[in-house]
């Protein structure tokens, strides 16, 4: 399994896609492999607890599609043998602006499974590699740092169960915790300043409805998305999502939020600049109460502008930026991050995160490749 070893345990905090793809590629360099998560993961292929946003549309686009079948060959096939709809990207009715973007074929797949069943396809193929443990229902405290607090050492866990906490020693240490990330209260902790933080408020909302698929109904469209805007504050996700279960996720920006009450998600379905949702949902059976999820603004915190950060640690995914998810960026976002782990990996040392960060930077503004992070250093 190992590519060239670097070091004898990484440990990776959070279970969830970034988390199980950060695991993925450090199986390839490290003797062990600990993914930590707070909830029962393994086997789960529903919304958990701690990532309520997982039961809503979720569709992976095709630069995570790319990067997720060159890490799990054979995925889109297992997929698919599970009735999970695939399609060109632009086989989907698209419609900005409440007008119809005109039909084509890009050669760019999408992927429409529930997100929690994707995760747990991924994770199964994960956890069977033998260097890759999952400590599940244990609470990620904080990280410990050696005397010179330059360097991260371990961390520190709470199991759900009331027992004593444990440390867990790591010779690298992959923040994944997503949003609620707490890497930015720890550095200050241990004398290191905050990354600056990018705050695009939204006033964003999204509430879902699961149903089961009639006779004939959507006509072999794979998905009708009308995407939320301030012209046109009101959007939905509308598709099969798997062989007997057909999503509608409602979209609200500006504060613009649809309801839970099943008559008024009805009214606000009416209500689409898109009556073909109204028109095809109406008659179909609900299999759930709708429910909702909000998010208030995309946050981006700037790791890459820090000058000062302490060796073997990183962060990953949400952790480090969560988009306006309408654009369904996240997932393809947090797999190119993966990959650039694993250029890093690739030279045969511990990453730098200066390297790293300046590297995730990129990604993410898809501007040129940007000059290599100055030296870092640590606090002394
Ligand atoms: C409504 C919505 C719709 C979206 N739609 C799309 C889409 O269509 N396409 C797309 O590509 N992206 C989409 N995204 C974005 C996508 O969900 C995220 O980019 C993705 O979930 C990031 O994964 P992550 O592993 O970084 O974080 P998360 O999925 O948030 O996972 C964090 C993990 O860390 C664990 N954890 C956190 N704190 C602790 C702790 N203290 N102790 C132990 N465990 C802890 C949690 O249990 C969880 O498992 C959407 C997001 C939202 C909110």
């Amino acid at each position: 399994m190992s590519k060239g070893r670097i070091g004898n345990r990484a440990v990776v905090l959070g279970g969830s896609l970034g988390g199980i793809l950060a695991a993925r590629v450090l199986a390839d360099f490290y003797a062990e492999v600990l993914v930590v998560d707070r909830d029962q993961v393994l086997g789960v292929s529903e919304p958990r607890r701690s990532t309520p946003h997982t039961i809503h549309a979720h569709a992976l686009h095709a630069r995570g599609h790319q990067v997720l079948e060159e890490l799990f060959p054979g995925l889109t096939d297992g997929l698919v043998a599970a009735g999970i709809p695939t399609c060109d990207l632009a086989e989907m009715h698209w419609y900005l602006n409440a007008r119809r973007l005109r039909a084509a074929h890009t050669g760019l797949l999408s992927v429409m499974a529930p997100r929690p069943v994707l995760e747990a396809h991924l994770r199964a193929s994960v956890a069977a590699l033998p260097n890759v443990t999952f400590l599940e229902r244990h609470s990620i405290l904080g990280v410990v740092a050696s005397a010179d607090r330059g360097r991260i050492t371990g961390v520190r866990v709470a199991p759900g169960d009331g027992e004593d906490d444990l440390l867990l020693t790591a010779d690298l240490v992959v923040d994944c915790t997503g949003r609620g990330s707490r890497t930015p209260v720890w550095l200050e902790e241990l004398g290191y300043r905050r990354p600056e933080e990018t705050t695009v408020k939204i006033g964003l909302a999204y509430t879902t409805r699961h149903y089961r698929p009639y006779p004939g109904m959507l006509d072999g469209i794979p998905s009708i998305n009308q995407i939320a805007g301030p012209s046109h504050p009101r959007g939905a996700f509308f598709g099969k999502i798997g062989p007997d279960l057909v999503n509608l996720s409602l979209t609200g920006v500006l504060g613009d939020h649809p309801p839970t009450d099943p008559d008024a998600f009805l009214d606000f379905v009416r209500s689409l600049p898109v009556p073909q949702i109204y028109e095809t949902v109406r008659e179909a059976e609900p299999v759930n109460d709708p429910v909702s999820f909000r998010f208030p603004a995309s946050v981006r915190r700037h790791y890459e502008k820090l000058t000062r950060f302490p060796e073997r640690y990183l962060v990953l995914g949400d952790a480090v930026c969560s988009f306006n998810p309408v654009y369904g960026q996240g997932m393809s976002v947090a797999a190119m991050q993966a990959m650039a782990l694993r250029d890093r990996l690739r030279l045969g040392v511990t990453p730098d995160a200066g390297e790293f960060f300046t590297e995730v930077s990129r990604i993410m503004t898809r501007r040129g490749r940007s000059p290599s992070a100055g030296t870092w250093t640590s606090p002394a």
